[in-house]
């Protein structure tokens, strides 16, 4: 053999941080309470060892499915360890499911043993007659705050961690083995699951880490908005630790004043999140008046980012926003958008126009798109085609399902529809159910809504396909108006119109308090459509 070949386990990533960053925190905003704790790495280790011990003791044992329902905090991320460390799988289950999806996952990952947050407890004595498999439930906080029930073998987390050592060596085993699963949201038919495996997810760590993806060092801070319970928190909680950065885990509170706060005290560098939780953050700084001084970059994802947001980051707080695309599919980092070289000594409005888009590959993930023939189509900025994906980190047949989810050349089809320009950025122009079909043309979703999000008095917009008698399907724009103000369906129509021609803008306009959200945050167009069928007769 001419180099060596270690085994790897996730878990040796909190090895390492626990002796070269043994300074280096994880601070959570606790669920409970929402008390500010701190926790070393080397803390954090200790308490995945001691929770590894304790499942151990439970009857946990090697390939078991462990669940997890639960937010940003220490303990969640010592969960991921301290279960796929010992060789069983960390399920991620994200509490904002529907019932009948939780039943669906959690028996259908014949999970062994739950871990949930105490304000999900509610969740428990509702269902756990339906999880026949789950043999114990762990809650994650101390005795203080358990609840009180009669549901059959429910533990304190901190009571076990007390009542185990940390005198714990990981496994070794094939890096192929399944360490983590996550279900994707399945707005059609059943969730499925996609299990990433150790080396998958290393393989994720690393790109992630690169100065052109997320590039943070040993003296960043990254506030975690992204939660830990969908698509892997975007790999951070891995990435963390190999790099040595601080980590922010915010609990449950989510609007802008709570953020901004942890971004201030803790002096946090970098963010990671979604749009709807950038645009509460702007609105508060905006209503504060106050700047984010340390931030360098806020990475956003999950959805399209409106352009108005990039300039009011940048304008008011030198913040530049990195736009980032992925799916839990894959792991779940596709593409990031920071500059290549071949753009630097563009006219600043070409620059800014290409920097708004979802970015270019990291290596390791190959994407092009192809027309309704499968054929690949040019990467001129300008064909519109579906998005395939093929790389490390990205899934290869959904959990437990007999066929492989790509093609007999390893692509898989992520239902985005985008364009690929010259220099290799991609830009999503739409999820292909959700371009609005009008008389035979396409409008984008996404572009509607980006460019109603830049109306001064809105702030958020969805735009939807509704079923019309005479063009197949008609746009539809619903609106949240910023607090305090009444736009009018004019102004909305005028701002629209230098960016739309005229058969393309909605034919009407709706105003209302909210827009309801899926269980990852993202506009529910499947609600929205069904609540306004019918809206044109
Ligand atoms: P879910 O479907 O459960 O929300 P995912 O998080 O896996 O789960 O969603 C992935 C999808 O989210 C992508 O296929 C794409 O449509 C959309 N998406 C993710 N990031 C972006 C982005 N930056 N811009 C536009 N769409 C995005």
């Amino acid at each position: 053999m001419n180099m060596q070949n270690h085994p790897f386990n996730l878990a040796h990533l909190l090895d390492f941080a626990g002796k070269y960053h043994p300074t280096q925190k994880v601070i959570t905003r606790r669920v409970e309470d929402d008390k500010i704790v701190e926790h070393t790495y080397k803390e954090v280790l200790s308490r995945a060892k001691r929770l590894a011990n304790a499942l151990i003791k439970l009857g946990a044992s090697p390939g078991d499915c462990i669940g997890t329902i639960a937010l940003n905090t220490h303990r969640h991320m010592e969960s991921w360890y301290g279960i796929s460390g010992q060789g069983c799988i960390s399920h991620t289950i994200n509490p904002r499911l529907s019932m009948k999806q939780l039943h669906y996952i959690v028996n259908h990952a014949e999970d062994k043993f739950i871990l949930i947050d105490p304000i999900f407890w509610p969740i428990i004595e509702g269902m756990h007659s339906k999880f026949p498999k789950v043999e114990g439930y762990i809650v994650l906080t101390e005795k203080e705050n358990m609840p009180k029930t009669e549901v059959p073998n429910v533990y304190c987390y901190e009571e076990l961690l007390e009542s185990s050592t940390d005198d714990y060596t990981w496994p070794e085993f094939d890096p192929h083995q399944g360490s983590s699963l996550c279900y994707t949201s399945g707005t059609t038919g059943d969730p499925k699951g996609v299990m990433y495996t150790h080396i998958s997810n290393l393989w994720h760590a690393y790109a992630l880490s690169l100065s052109d993806a997320i590039a943070v060092g040993a003296q960043d801070t990254i506030l975690v908005v992204v939660p830990l319970f969908h698509a892997n928190s975007w790999g951070l909680a891995y990435a963390g630790p190999m790099i040595g950065c601080n980590l922010i885990m915010p609990g449950k509170r989510m609007d802008g004043q709570a953020i901004f706060e942890l971004i201030d005290k803790y002096q946090a560098t970098t963010a990671a999140g979604v749009p709807t939780v950038w645009t509460n953050l702007l609105e508060y700084a905006d209503a504060s008046g106050r700047i984010m001084e340390s931030l360098k970059d806020v990475v956003v994802g999950g959805s399209a980012a409106p352009p108005s947001m990039f300039t009011r980051f940048r304008e008011k707080h030198d913040i530049d926003l990195i736009h980032a695309w992925g799916m839990t599919e894959m792991s779940p980092l596709g593409t990031i958008n920071r500059p290549s070289g071949g753009i630097m000594s563009l006219p600043d409005k070409d620059y800014r126009r290409i920097r708004r888009k979802q970015g270019r590959p990291i290596f390791g993930v190959d994407i092009k798109i192809v027309n309704d023939q499968g054929e690949e189509l040019p990467r001129d900025g300008k064909e519109v085609g579906r998005l395939l994906v093929k790389g490390n980190w990205v899934v290869h047949t959904y959990f437990k399902a007999e066929q492989p989810a790509i093609d007999g050349d390893g692509w898989f089809d992520t239902g985005d529809m985008a364009t690929i320009d010259p220099y290799g950025y991609m830009e999503i122009i739409d999820r292909a159910k959700d371009l609005i079909k009008s008389g035979g043309e396409w409008i984008s979703s996404v572009d509607m809504e980006n460019h109603a999000m830049g109306h001064e008095e809105v702030s958020l917009a969805a735009a939807i396909a509704i079923n019309h008698d005479k063009w197949g399907e008609r746009p539809l724009l619903i609106v949240v108006p910023k607090e305090g103000h009444k736009p009018s369906k004019e102004s909305l129509l005028t701002h629209l119109s230098s960016e739309f021609s005229k058969w393309q803008l909605p034919d009407d306009v709706i105003f209302v308090e909210e827009i309801p959200l899926t269980a990852t945050g993202k506009f529910s167009k499947l609600s929205l459509r069904e609540q306004f069928k019918g809206h044109f007769g």
